[in-house]
């Protein structure tokens, strides 16, 4: 891919020759958005597209690149040219700003440990019983092909002439003369430069590829857990260790089940003859089916409780599936069932029920 000319950089992002800074940066987002491989699954020419456009965008990004290329044209960034490699022909090409625009692109924060951040979405039956989640993501590792040096297969990289290879320049601050450090700007603190960049990574040493790993949830987590993957974050250095991967887990919301701590709580509505006759009602569990007895006289609002039928606990128990009665009241009653009723409630009319009793005196105390 480094063997073909690299397409025009105001091309690429779709930018005027006289673009704004701002405005080149907006095209560069929204190109690398729509390019970006996660959103171009399966797509083979996504990732070269991510790559050019990041590319275009490493030179029109940079004062000093832009105007070589607008004077020399492609010659400027061909592969060993001027903006092919770091800290090349004497141009100080910064490597943490082509890092951080090559991580800004991914979604991955500039600078720190390259530690990354991950949601695992599972469905409350996953999280109830726990399972084996696979997932992918894009993240920074060293260069294959050039082993992180940057220097295209076959070459070597060449020690630091400006620092000498120590990647880091001594001066005195201040009037007493405090002798300090920084890194070296000409290798990028590297301590090394390469005239011929690899073409696979550009001269960073550097390249998004993709990670899977297959995740342990144990039973019963819960949303918003969190677990750390160590080593399974971005290299932001060749040579450096990775940083860690931070799984969030998030649970779904499920149809009938709500989460109580370890006691799963659903609602299931029952008829009102069920309920002042009693009978069994057919409720979801996490683990099928079952049959609940309704006891006679069970109000509206009651609690009816499944033992063991919960979220499974660490040392092997399982809490309680809680049940709150509903009562479903029939409409659309036909004549027979209306005269039923009707009868009903002439014979209930002798009997008053206690809280209606209550409810009627308290309707006397208040009016008289
Ligand atoms: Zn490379
Ligand atoms: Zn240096």
């Amino acid at each position: 891919m480094s063997d073909a000319a690299p397409r025009d950089p105001y091309e690429l992002l779709g930018v005027a020759r006289d673009a704004s800074p701002d405005d080149i940066k907006a095209a560069f987002r929204k190109a690398a958005q729509k390019h970006h491989p996660d959103r171009n699954p399966g797509d083979e020419g996504a990732h070269e597209r991510f790559k050019e456009i990041n590319a275009a965008y490493q030179i029109l990004s940079d004062p000093q690149k832009r105007a070589a290329f607008d004077r020399f044209g492609h010659a400027a960034t061909q592969p060993g040219g001027f903006a092919g490699g770091v800290g090349f022909n004497g141009v100080d090409v910064n490597l943490e700003d082509l890092l951080g625009s090559l991580f800004g692109a991914f979604g991955f924060p500039k600078g720190g440990r390259g530690d990354l951040r991950k949601e695992v979405v599972l469905t409350f039956h996953e999280a109830a019983f726990g399972t084996t989640k696979k997932i992918s993501y894009d993240r920074a590792v060293s260069c294959s092909d050039c082993h992180g040096s940057g220097a295209a297969p076959g070459t070597r990289p060449e020690q630091c002439d400006a620092c000498g290879g120590r990647g880091k320049i001594r001066f005195t601050q201040g009037l007493l003369g405090f002798v300090a450090e920084r890194p070296c700007a000409h290798c990028s603190g590297r301590g090394f430069t390469v005239s011929k960049p690899c073409g696979s990574c550009r001269g960073v040493g550097i390249v998004a590829a993709e990670n899977t790993l297959d995740v342990q949830v144990p039973p019963g987590i819960e949303d918003g857990a969190t677990t750390m993957v160590n080593g399974a974050g971005n290299v932001t250095r060749a040579g450096r260790a990775a940083g860690d991967l931070e799984l969030l887990f998030r649970v779904e919301e499920h149809p009938f089940f709500k989460r109580q701590k370890d006691d799963v709580f659903c609602s299931v509505p029952i008829t009102f003859t069920v309920a002042a006759l009693g009978g069994e009602v057919e409720v979801p569990t996490l683990d099928g089916k079952a049959k609940v007895r309704v006891p006679a006289g069970t109000q509206p609002g009651a609690q009816l409780r499944l033992k063991g039928k919960g979220i499974p606990r660490r040392n092997g128990s399982r809490g309680d599936q809680k049940i709150e009665v509903t009562l479903e009241v029939p409409t659309d009653l036909t004549a027979r069932q209306r005269e039923l009723l009707e009868q009903l409630a002439k014979e209930l009319g002798e009997e008053v029920l206690p809280q209606r009793r209550t409810f009627v005196e308290k309707l006397k105390d208040l009016f008289g």
